[in-house]
């Protein structure tokens, strides 16, 4: 079942496009956008981290002039101050940098009869879940799994890898780098390297 195929009598569902960085997340979240825009749906869309720089990139326009333009958010909370009452579809990028609010955000919404449509990184650079996003790929109807392509070895890609200064990171690298250049690129399980410090790579139990 894929979302152009999904419609429920009362129409509120959620859709999850999960995947690593370069898989086409964004690309397919505002073909969905620009579809309902078209279908005439009122549309809202938030992306969060948004640089204001590429604020432009989100606008979406349909054949008849109707433009649609992100919203940068923080929280879960700022996207629900944000809904409008007539509102039909709401579209989130990154929903991996939201807080936990927003799987009953989706939820409420979706239970309003609004298709919530969430784009986000589901693993992390260790290739652990990210932040809200096993529990929104659980209450979706609707999943898909998009994949870059590994930089390495040209497989369909799964993992982010993300370099410090041009070599893996380490497992227990800090968020946040000071100084260092931190970088990510897209590979498969394979070709992904997260060592540990002193052991090399990371163990099975
Ligand atoms: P996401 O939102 O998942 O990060 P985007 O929609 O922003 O993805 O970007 C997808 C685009 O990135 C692709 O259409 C392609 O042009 C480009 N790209 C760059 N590196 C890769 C890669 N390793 N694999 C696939 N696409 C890549
Ligand atoms: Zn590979």
């Amino acid at each position: 079942m894929t979302s152009d195929t999904y419609f429920t009598a009362r129409g509120g569902w959620i859709e999850v496009i999960a995947g690593v960085m370069f898989s086409g997340k964004s690309e397919e979240l505002l073909r969905r956008v620009r579809r309902a825009t078209i279908a005439r749906r009122r549309v809202q869309v938030f992306k969060s981290h948004l640089d204001e720089r590429y604020a432009g990139i989100y606008r979406v326009s349909s054949h008849d002039g109707r433009t649609t333009e992100a919203v940068p958010v923080d929280t879960a909370a700022q996207i629900a101050a944000h809904i409008r009452s007539d509102t039909e579809v709401v579209a989130i990028d990154e929903a991996q940098f939201l807080d936990e609010r927003v799987v009953p955000l989706a939820t409420d919404l979706a239970a309003r009869g609004v298709r919530v449509i969430l784009a986000g990184t589901d693993t992390d650079f260790r290739g652990e879940p990210f932040g809200s996003m096993p529990e929104l790929m659980a209450v979706a109807e609707i999943v898909d799994k998009l994949h870059a392509i590994c930089v390495r070895c040209g497989n369909p890609a799964s993992r982010n890898q993300r370099l410090i200064d041009g070599r893996p990171a380490p497992y227990r690298s800090p968020v946040i780098m000071v100084g260092g250049q931190d970088t990510y690129e897209a590979r498969c399980r394979a070709c992904h390297e997260v060592p540990l410090p002193d052991e090399g790579q990371v163990p099975l139990l």
